[in-house]
């Protein structure tokens, strides 16, 4: 947008050049067509007068000469015919006097009717009289008036008039024909200065434009270069930027042989904030996040926004070894503190990965890698934490990246089978029902925990099969477990989305003969916060088949009341690691206390996860929580083993009237 309309803008200046560059140099070439025009014009014309002008006066002498002569010669002849002559050549006379009077500028032609009409009309009268005395035969009187001084006089005055008016007249004419030159070359001279100072302002214009337009242009040139560069929302330097900065600042390293690291960190908990909120409170987040970075990455340290809420910080060991994980643990602090936007508050974390130049890569995409590979795992461990990478963190991509390609002929083999952990009434002790945990009968690796495939079922989308499949297993092996007994399956986020899921369940429980009201399903609050709709949704159908639902590890996902408000749950599970830090932390503790509470206030059971001690059973027991589950009664089991537990702690026999 801005680069079009600078590009429009100097088609404009340079088209606005041309014109008035074509402009300028017809005014000028216009100009001096009229300048000669007009003063050729005036030129001829007074040429033309001046020629003309002679002519007359050589008529009105030739003339006046004619009437002397033919005056003279009547009187001396006394003949007619000169008489007639003379009057003949009158007109021609007058009417030549009258054109050069109508010719000559006014003064000359004033001055010379005052010189010499007296003259004229005297010489005539005089004239006039020697015809008359002529006539009367008296020819001596006639000569005599022509040859008097008087006639004589009027004669010399009317020859000199006529000769000082041809003179006048030349050098009106004369004088004209300057002037005009002179204003013609006043018109040129006034129409080249205009040109000029036109041209100097359209010069002036077009510099203060262009300088504009320069301006303009150096402006959307460092907006390109920082778009380019940076990120758009939160300002901060971009992936593209981020690979030359690192290419540079290890070429830089490797030449000063020094050592460098690079931070990969990942905002814990956004993607919950961005689907919960709307992305316009995602955006404030990133932003806050970006500018609290700033704040501690104030040594000159390079960092980028790598991806949605992914940033890459480059460390120099400005403070020795220490300064990565000095600046990790400062990151990680500065981002779980809550932020709040007008009446919104939000708590995010922050977990990263560290590695080292030289010690773990020396190119860009492997250092990279590397970081990457060690910001996994410390979102595997418990996110909110820094961990710098080990080669183990290598072997176990390659770990995963091998189970992930095993793994769904695994679930289609039944290589995946279900462990049943019972739930317990922590009153009497007694088993009301069994959570099935999954488990992975690996051929070589032997069992492995949930942990580990878990995640991968939900990389490559086959978490529902899975359940599906566990829980087939389950309510096909399901005869031993006594007929009021419920048992409890887990889903994952991704299995709401599938709008068949509940007929998949519905499928087993006919093929099976499990009866729906026995089956309970476990969601944690990533599955409704990933999408609210779709949870309703499925949790209206499995309710509507008489399938109970429990809200698992209640008390570590976001925004838990909302959901309760929201959702009608059946169970409401108290996550284990409240259970487990209840005697160290008091807060713990408080939150049981208070779970319990919302679990009785809402006519919702509480099952409490992770017993491990009688002592931990005996204070939940006192807190009021009616259910538990853990290791103090029984972990896991293989299906095989589930008659045991069952002899072993035995049945709640009340399972029967609530189911
Ligand atoms: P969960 O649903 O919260 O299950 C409880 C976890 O706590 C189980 O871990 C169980 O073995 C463990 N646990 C129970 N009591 C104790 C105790 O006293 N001490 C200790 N330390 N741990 C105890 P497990 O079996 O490793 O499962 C981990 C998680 O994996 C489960 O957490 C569940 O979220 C998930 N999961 C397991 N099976 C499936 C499955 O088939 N599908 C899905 N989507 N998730 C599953
Ligand atoms: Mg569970
Ligand atoms: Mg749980």
């Amino acid at each position: 947008m801005v680069s079009g309309s600078i590009v429009k803008k100097s088609f404009a200046i340079a088209r606005q050049c041309i014109v008035m560059a074509l402009l300028g140099a017809s005014c000028i070439i216009i100009s001096l067509l009229i300048e000669r025009a007009v003063f050729q014009t005036s030129n001829q014309s007074a040429t033309k007068r001046l020629v003309e002008a002679y002519v007359l006066t050589n008529q009105i002498l030739l003339a006046d000469e004619r009437l002397t002569l033919s005056a003279n010669m009547a009187a001396s002849t006394g003949e007619e015919r000169w008489i007639k002559r003379y009057q003949k050549n009158v007109p021609v006379i007058d009417q030549a006097i009258a054109r050069a009077l109508k010719l000559a500028p006014l003064d000359v032609a004033k001055r010379f009717d005052q010189e010499t009409r007296l003259s004229n009309d005297k010489l005539i009268a005089l004239e006039d009289a020697s015809f008359d005395a002529l006539r009367a035969g008296d020819k001596d009187k006639a000569r005599e008036i022509l040859s008097s001084p008087s006639y004589s006089e009027h004669k010399v005055i009317l020859v000199n008039g006529t000769s000082r008016f041809v003179d006048n007249m030349v050098a009106a004419l004369k004088g004209n024909l300057e002037m005009t030159r002179t204003q013609s070359r006043l018109l040129l001279f006034g129409i080249i200065l205009i040109s000029c100072v036109g041209g100097y302002i359209l010069v002036w214009r077009i510099n203060n434009s262009l300088h504009q337009t320069e301006d303009a242009f150096l402006k959307a040139e460092n907006k390109i270069r920082f778009l380019a560069n940076n990120d758009v929302l939160t300002g901060m330097a971009n992936r593209f930027s981020l690979q030359q900065t690192l290419k540079e600042a290890l070429q830089e390293a490797k030449h000063n042989n020094t050592k460098l690291a690079v931070l990969m960190v990942d905002l814990d908990c956004f993607k919950l904030i961005n689907d919960r909120y709307g992305h316009g409170l995602g955006d404030l987040v990133l932003k806050e996040a970006a500018e609290r970075m700033g704040q501690i990455l104030d040594k000159g340290e390079f960092y980028a926004r790598y991806g949605g809420d992914e940033f890459v910080i480059i460390v120099e060991f400005k403070d020795g070894e220490q300064t990565a994980p000095n600046i990790s643990k400062q990151l990680i602090e500065s981002l779980s503190q809550v932020m709040t936007f007008d009446d919104i508050s939000v708590q995010i974390g922050a977990s990263i990965g560290i590695a080292y130049y030289p010690e773990h890569a020396s190119s860009e995409p492997e250092i990279m890698r590397k970081a990457d590979l060690a910001l996994y795992r410390s979102k595997e461990n418990g996110r909110s934490q820094y961990q710098v990478y080990d080669h183990s963190m290598d072997e176990d991509l390659n770990d995963r990246t091998l189970l992930e390609s095993e793994l769904k002929d695994a679930i289609d083999n039944d290589e995946i089978v279900p462990f049943f952990q019972p739930i317990i009434c922590l009153e009497t002790g007694r088993i009301k029902g069994f959570e099935i945990l999954s488990r992975w009968q690996h051929p070589t690796r032997g069992l492995l925990s949930p942990v580990k495939f878990i995640p991968l079922t939900e990389s490559i989308g086959c978490s529902g099969e899975l359940a599906i499949s566990v829980l087939r297993q389950a309510c096909r092996g399901a005869d031993m477990i006594p007929g009021d007994c419920f048992i409890a399956i887990n889903i994952a986020p991704q299995d709401i989305q599938d709008e068949w899921f509940v007929e998949k369940i519905l499928k087993v429980l006919q093929e099976t003969g499990f009866p729906p009201h026995r089956l309970e399903v476990e969601l944690t609050e990533n599955a409704l916060i990933s999408d609210l709709t779709a949870a309703k949704k499925i949790i209206r159908s499995l309710k509507n088949i008489g399938v109970d639902i429990a809200l698992d590890d209640f008390g570590t996902g976001y925004s838990s009341l909302y959901y309760l408000s929201e959702l009608t749950f059946d169970k409401l599970k108290i996550d284990r690691s409240f259970v487990s830090s209840m005697h160290n932390r008091v807060e713990s503790a408080k939150i049981i206390q208070s779970i319990i509470g919302l679990g009785k206030s809402l006519d919702i059971p509480t099952v409490a996860e992770g017993i491990e001690t009688e002592q931990e059973a005996k204070v939940l027991r006192d807190m009021g929580c009616p259910d538990g589950q853990g290791f103090l009664y029984s972990k896991p089991v293989p299906m095989d083993q589930v008659s045991g537990v069952i002899d072993r702690l035995g049945f709640e026999p009340e399972q029967a009237l609530s189911a």
